[in-house]
């Protein structure tokens, strides 16, 4: 993450960034290891439950190759990749409310004929300015590391004028019935009760004012197991 420093200097908004494994090897073991149990398992009947030699062979190296990775984790605490492997810098931004995002029904239907729901969308300029100063900077950063070489795609630039291409949703979907101070600025008051009604509320990501950098589950839960000490509280008392 960006420290406090440098986002109220850039004016950045939340960002954090995650180091992703990518073997260019064309052994992954843990991929392999997933394929070839599902195989034998499979092929168990046909082979009247006998493993053919050749999967055998196969399940000795992705044994090796994961015993060299829990290793190198226990001793060394890294987790070990092949040489010539390389690990994606996937960078995760927050996004500020934006009054035109919204979901609402669209006129097609679907099989049942239901309406599909229809979402408009806008990644905010701020967002993808951070990701780029965040970026730059955690190459600078990186590279002061001997060894180590950053490559940022081509299209990290302030100046890319049609950024939302480079961008990737992160399936976490968020805001529409937003948590607000003020009656006429969100949904839902601080205690997840929806404004002006006494036994209404909302108990989802729906809430949150701004999407966040990181995953929202365990928040959710939060606001979960809070809400429902205040409504068990409430059922005591009438
Ligand atoms: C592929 C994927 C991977 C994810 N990975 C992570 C992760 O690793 N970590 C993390 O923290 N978060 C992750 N998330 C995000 C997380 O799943 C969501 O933020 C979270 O589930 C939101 O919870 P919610 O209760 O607000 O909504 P939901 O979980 O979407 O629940 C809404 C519920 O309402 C029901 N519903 C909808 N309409 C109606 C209706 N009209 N009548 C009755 N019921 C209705 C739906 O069936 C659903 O059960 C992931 C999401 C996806 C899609």
């Amino acid at each position: 993450m960006p420290s406090e420093t440098l986002q109220k200097k850039e004016k950045l908004v939340n960002c954090s960034a995650l180091f992703d494994f990518l073997s260019t090897n064309k052994f992954n073991a843990k991929r392999e290891a997933y394929s070839l149990l599902k195989r034998i398992g499979f092929n168990c009947k046909k082979y009247n439950y006998k493993i053919p030699t050749f999967n055998i062979i196969k399940l000795l190296r992705i044994i090796i190759s994961l015993a060299k990775s829990v290793f190198a984790l226990i001793f060394y605490r890294f987790y070990y990749a092949p040489e010539n492997s390389k690990i994606n810098l996937n960078v995760i931004a927050e996004q500020i409310p934006n009054k035109h995002n919204k979901i609402t029904l669209a006129k097609e239907k679907d099989l049942h004929g239901n309406r599909l729901a229809k979402i408009e969308w806008n990644i905010p300029k701020i967002s993808w300015r951070s990701i780029v100063i965040f970026s730059n900077k955690l190459k600078y950063h990186l590279e002061n590391i001997d060894g180590v070489r950053v490559t940022l795609n081509e299209g990290v630039q302030i100046k890319n004028l049609e950024y939302s291409k480079d961008i990737d949703p992160l399936y976490h979907h968020m805001g529409g019935c937003r948590m607000s101070e003020k009656l006429n600025e969100g949904v839902v008051n601080r205690d997840l009760q929806v404004w002006g009604h006494l036994n209404l509320y909302v108990c989802s990501s729906a809430v949150f004012p701004t999407s966040s950098h990181s995953n929202p589950t365990l928040t959710i839960l939060a606001l979960a197991c809070r809400l429902a000490n205040k409504l068990s509280k409430y059922k005591r008392k009438h």
